[in-house]
């Protein structure tokens, strides 16, 4: 299947092979058709998935299509809702480059940065935007932007926007659009409140499912150190000893937590940086900035800020503190392993978290193995706890008091061969040796999950 083969138009095609895209993404495979028939969309996909291109693209075509009367100026004709500033910034970097060779504009409008520029952008006139809600109600509220004429709208990340407590802003900026409209709908859970409001939104939706939440993980090589109280900073700092993780995504669960992490880091000579939301947008862009090109090997954050961050050939995900909501735990592991690219996932465990520890396990349906071997052991653990599994994975074959998983880095791949499909991965052995870029899980949707109309 090639993106010629969804009948995308010349121009756009002309982005995607300038962007190193060759084939469509089993998302995209599903969506892209179902968007360019005028059909409402119901995604259950994470990022990582290519959810992006699936909404951005069809959105793109279609809106050239259908250009805007020349006398009546340029309109907003899709608004594109996600819950955090990065994730805005990205899809609209995305959408400029898929729609480079074509006429439209796109501008993106989020909060913690000066709204001059962004009223520029407005005023030089926008087909797309690609908004945070609350600057988006800000400039509703001012008069400076007018949804009237919106005839597409995606709702992504739904299920964090109603985390963030975003949900009235959401029915607000809803209710300022034409109830005829197309809607494309994504959500990685399906928590009541997001489902009811599938069910206002969406007039029959096609649904396309990928890659469902407790799935996720399965490319995702997961490892678990139980240590004593007090020891995770000794316990990250032994590890990043290990050179060959040349970049690592740490996540803390509060903002203190993330300064703190960062500046103990710093003290050992591990280039880092935090990303959270005490952090103005300069200071975060710039900190994601840092991360994506090499110069910090190290980003420090928490759930929010770290949500729908796309780094490309993430290697290592570190739990500093393991999550109470087992879903939180795939999210944040989700950020490696990305694109059929293999990854590593560390977590840290103190005696109080062991309960974490088995809600996560239970819902990934997997025992996590634990590292052993290593200098802060948690000692009076209850027996219970992985007292069956240790000598299951290689992880523990390792000599005593080296690092978990000391592998380097993937050697970086062409975007174009991420997706194409090779051997069947097998998934049941951890492999310590090989990271595996082309998971044929990652390339297979789920089989009766997907095109079902609701
Ligand atoms: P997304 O899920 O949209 O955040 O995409 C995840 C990553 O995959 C991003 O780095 C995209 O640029 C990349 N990507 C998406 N679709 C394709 C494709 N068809 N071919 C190659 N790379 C892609």
């Amino acid at each position: 299947m090639t993106f010629k083969d969804l009948n995308i138009i010349p121009p756009i095609l002309e982005g995607l092979s300038k962007a190193n895209y060759t084939s469509p993404t089993p998302i995209q495979e599903q969506a892209i058709p179902a968007v360019l028939a005028g059909r409402d969309l119901l995604g259950c996909a994470q990022t990582g998935t290519g959810k992006t291109a699936a909404f951005s693209v069809p959105i793109i075509q279609l809106l050239s299509e259908k250009s805007n009367a020349p006398k009546s100026g340029r309109h907003i004709r899709s608004l594109i809702l996600t819950p955090t500033r990065e994730l805005a910034i990205q899809i609209s970097d995305n959408i400029k480059a898929y729609s480079r060779f074509t006429d439209i504009r796109c501008a993106a409008i989020v909060g913690g940065v000066s709204q001059k520029v962004q009223e520029r952008a407005l005023n030089q006139g926008a087909d797309i935007i690609i908004a945070t809600p609350g600057r988006l109600i800000d400039l509703v509220n001012q008069k400076r932007i007018e949804l009237k004429h919106v005839q597409i709208l995606v709702l992504d990340e739904a299920d964090r926007m109603l985390d963030m407590g975003f949900i009235h802003d959401v029915k607000r900026i809803i209710s300022k659009m034409p109830s005829k409209k197309q809607t494309l709908f994504f959500s990685a859970t399906m928590p009541p409140e997001i489902t009811k409001m599938v069910k206002t939104l969406l007039v029959d939706p096609v649904k396309v499912e990928i890659t469902p939440v407790s799935s996720t993980v399965d490319r995702i090589e997961q490892s678990i150190y139980l240590l004593e109280n007090g020891k995770k900073q000794s316990l990250l700092n032994h590890i990043l000893q290990d050179k060959s993780i040349v970049s690592a995504l740490v996540f803390t669960r509060t903002k203190r937590g993330a300064d703190r992490v960062t500046r103990d880091l710093s003290k050992v000579n591990i280039t880092a940086q935090a990303i959270h939301g005490n952090k103005s947008q300069n200071e975060r862009q710039r900190a994601l900035n840092n991360f994506k090109s090499g110069v910090t090997r190290v980003l420090v954050a928490t759930d929010i800020a770290a949500r729908g961050i796309d780094v490309e050939e993430l290697s290592h995900v570190i739990n500093f503190n393991l999550p109470n909501i087992p879903e939180t735990y795939v999210h944040r592991i989700g950020r490696t392993g990305r694109a059929g690219n293999s990854g590593m996932a560390i977590s840290f465990c103190e005696k109080d978290e062991l309960p974490f520890l088995k809600d996560i396990e239970k819902v990934i349906k997997k025992t996590i193995p634990e590292v052993k071997n290593h200098p802060y052991p948690m000692t009076g653990a209850p027996a219970f706890v992985k007292a069956d599994q240790t000598s299951k994975s290689a992880a523990h074959k390792s000599a005593a008091n080296k690092p978990a998983r000391s592998k380097a880095n993937p050697a970086r791949k062409p975007k174009s061969e991420w997706f194409k499909k090779s051997g069947k991965a097998d998934h049941s052995k951890p492999n310590h040796s090989k990271p595996n870029h082309n998971s044929a899980n990652h390339s297979k949707p789920k089989s009766g999950t997907v095109n079902k109309a609701l």
